[in-house]
Formats: structure tokens, C-alpha cells, sequence
């Protein structure tokens, strides 16, 4: 007999997220630059913070999260009282939606956002609007446009995954604006460090009341397996979030790492020089033998190529020669590869075995 247990409707549209592929049949050391991740790992001085937290296993770990918000205040210059920490950002996604989403809401994001932002939004019962982009760049008036009374959140990444492109402060500006004063604007900052000049959108949170940043230390700084993220909100929306949030979300070993990572800025600036210069030369190179990239504000690079067939067969050749990137036609481009920066070495590499495809090398 069928089962009569059914969950909430919504749920059963969440396609189960993929991550970034890291093994290939046979390969016993594969170039994984399939998921954005800082390759030389964290600074020394995270690495120190995990090995003493061994002694504090048996302690349950801090509720406030106080000295690693403390830290983060400190480095960033903003006010502690404003900032929550979680299981990555990607809990704070889930907080946002769980506590302003919802049945009978409408949670925006754009054509070739983040997946998280769907997942999310349907697993708190709202319902997803796909907003189409410019140019794989976000486009300000399309999602004005699509805000209705039923609107509470629109989440933009700037710079965007996957495609590395940005918003400039004046577009931003302009999409807090023009919104309702009752929507959340999420600005998702995971790859904030790697664009010059830009604060990930902070000034524009102190500014108003219903704008939010979330960061990560998933990316720059090679924190993704530690899982830890963190938001910068008005008061109120922070407030609200941390009633949602599990008091013991985040371990004792999570916010020591993190908050000795956080601390070392020195090594963080280096990862960005590294990122800039890979990032150039390898967008270089990739024009060089005529594929189409845009350039990117992150720590990848999204090359487009004639067509999806093109796309599949270098993919296919990368992984012959044990490189593993990210087809990315999940987020509407069957066309394109999504290429993570690594060193100077894994940047050689890819654009030698992209070059070998081509018949260039
Ligand atoms: C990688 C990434 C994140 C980070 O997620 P975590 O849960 O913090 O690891 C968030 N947003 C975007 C757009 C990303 O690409």
C-alpha cells in the first residue's frame, strides 16, 4: 500500500545538490579544481588552532560565538553585535528562509545564482522566482521588475558563482533602493575577498535595514571542510535569526579555526595576490586560444565554448590527464567549464591540457 506520509509541499522539487566531482576511476592524485576551494588549505595558524582544540573535545562549545565574532568585528571594523556565525553560510541561507520565507512567499534569485538559494527557499515552504540575468550578469531592473507583494528575500552573489561576474556599488545601491522596505536584500560575498576594492557590500548593510552580507571561510580561506560562515545584519534581522539558529550549531574546533584564521590577515592577502595573478594569466591564456571567458572577480575562471558537446569533450579530456573541473550545466550554461585558480603549477597545467584539446599544444 502507498504510504500516506508525505512531506510539505515544495520539498519533493529540491533536486539533491551536487558538489564539486573529486575522484576520477584511476587517477590517484586528481587536480581537483572543481569547487572554488583554496588548494594550499588554511594559514599555520589555523592549523595550530585545530591541533590544540583536541583538548577541549569533551566541552561543549560557546552559544554566542563571542570570540570569533569578536575577531571578525575586529578585522572587518564592524560591530560584533551584528554578526551571526554558521554551519557555512549556507545555514545562514537556510536561517533567512526558515524566518522570512515561507508558505505564500516568494524568495528571488537569478537565472544562474547559487543553487542554495532554491534549495533553500523551497525547503521553508516559499516559492522560488528565477530572474534572468545580462550578459550571465545580474540585472537590476529585471529583478525590480519581478518583486510582487508576496516578495521577502532576493539573494544575489557578487561576485557571482558561477560565472565571476560583479555588481558595482552603484548597481547595488541602486537594487537596495528600489526594493520594498520589507525584502531582504541577501548579498552573498563567499567570493567578496578576491574582488579589488570591494567590502562585500558592508558599507551598504550599516546603511539600512533590510540588507544583509554573508561571508565564508569556504574560499580564500581554505576553510571549506571546517564549515563555518557568518552574516553582518541589521540588529533585528539578527535578532531573528539566532532564534532560529541551533545554540550549538557551530563546534569549539570550528570557532577556533576560524577565529585564528580570521586573525591572520597577512596570509589571507597573500591567497588574493596568488588569486590576481593566476587569475590574469589564466584568462589570458584561455583568450589566447579563443574561448570565450568574462572576466571574473573570484577565484575561477567560467570558460564558454562553442557549444555543449565542445564543453563535454574537454571535460572528458581534462579528466584523461587527471585535471577535474566544473561543468556548470546545472546553472543554465551547458556551454561552459566553471575553473577554479589554483597555484601557478595547476594553472599551467589546465591551460596546457585545454591547449592540447584544441590541437594548439
Ligand atoms: C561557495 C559558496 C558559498 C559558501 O558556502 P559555505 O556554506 O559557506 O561553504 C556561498 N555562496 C556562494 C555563491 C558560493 O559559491
Amino acid at each position: 500500500m502507498a504510504s500516506a506520509v508525505r512531506p510539505r509541499s515544495g520539498i519533493l522539487k529540491i533536486d539533491l545538490y551536487q558538489g564539486g566531482k573529486s575522484a576520477i576511476a584511476g587517477v590517484a592524485n586528481p587536480l581537483k579544481l572543481s569547487s572554488n576551494e583554496n588548494l594550499s588549505g588554511p594559514s599555520d595558524a589555523a592549523r595550530e588552532a585545530l591541533a590544540r582544540a583536541v583538548q577541549k573535545l569533551h566541552l561543549y562549545p560557546s552559544t554566542d560565538h563571542g570570540a570569533l565574532r569578536a575577531a571578525i568585528a575586529d578585522v572587518h571594523g564592524l560591530d560584533a553585535g551584528r554578526i551571526i556565525c554558521g554551519v557555512g553560510s549556507d545555514e545562514i541561507i537556510h536561517f533567512l528562509c526558515q524566518a522570512y520565507g515561507g508558505p505564500r512567499t516568494a524568495v528571488i534569485h537569478t537565472q544562474h545564482g547559487f543553487l542554495m538559494y532554491r534549495i533553500s527557499a523551497l525547503a521553508s515552504g516559499a516559492t522560488p522566482v528565477e530572474v534572468p540575468e545580462k550578459n550571465r550578469t545580474v540585472d537590476v531592473a529585471a529583478i525590480l521588475a519581478a518583486v510582487d507583494d508576496k516578495t521577502r528575500l532576493v539573494f544575489i552573489a557578487n561576485p557571482a558563482n558561477p560565472t565571476g561576474t560583479m555588481l558595482p556599488m552603484v548597481s547595488l545601491r541602486a537594487l537596495a533602493d528600489g526594493l520594498p522596505a520589507n525584502v531582504i536584500l541577501v548579498l552573498d560575498g563567499a567570493y567578496a575577498e578576491f574582488a579589488a576594492g570591494y567590502d562585500g557590500g558592508a558599507s551598504l548593510v550599516s546603511e539600512r535595514d533590510n540588507v544583509v552580507m554573508l561571508r565564508t571561510f569556504s574560499k580564500a580561506y581554505g576553510l571549506g571542510g571546517m564549515r563555518v560562515g557568518w552574516a553582518y545584519a541589521p540588529r533585528a534581522i539578527i535578532d531573528v535569526l539566532n532564534r532560529v539558529r541551533g545554540p550549538f550549531n557551530l563546534s569549539n574546533v570550528a570557532l577556533d579555526v576560524a577565529e585564528a584564521a580570521m586573525r591572520d590577515q597577512a596570509y589571507i592577502a597573500q591567497a588574493v595576490v596568488d588569486n590576481t595573478r593566476g587569475r590574469a594569466w589564466l584568462q589570458a591564456e584561455l583568450v589566447k586560444m579563443g574561448i570565450d571567458v568574462d572576466e571574473s572577480h573570484a577565484n575561477f575562471v567560467l570558460a564558454r565554448f562553442a557549444d555543449e558537446a565542445e564543453a563535454r569533450a574537454v571535460d572528458a579530456h581534462l579528466q584523461s590527464v587527471g585535471i577535474i573541473v566544473r561543468h556548470v550545466a546545472n546553472y543554465g550554461l551547458p556551454h561552459a567549464l566553471r575553473i577554479t585558480i589554483g597555484d601557478e603549477a595547476a594553472c599551467r597545467r589546465v591551460a596546457y591540457a585545454i591547449g592540447q584539446f584544441k590541437g594548439l599544444k
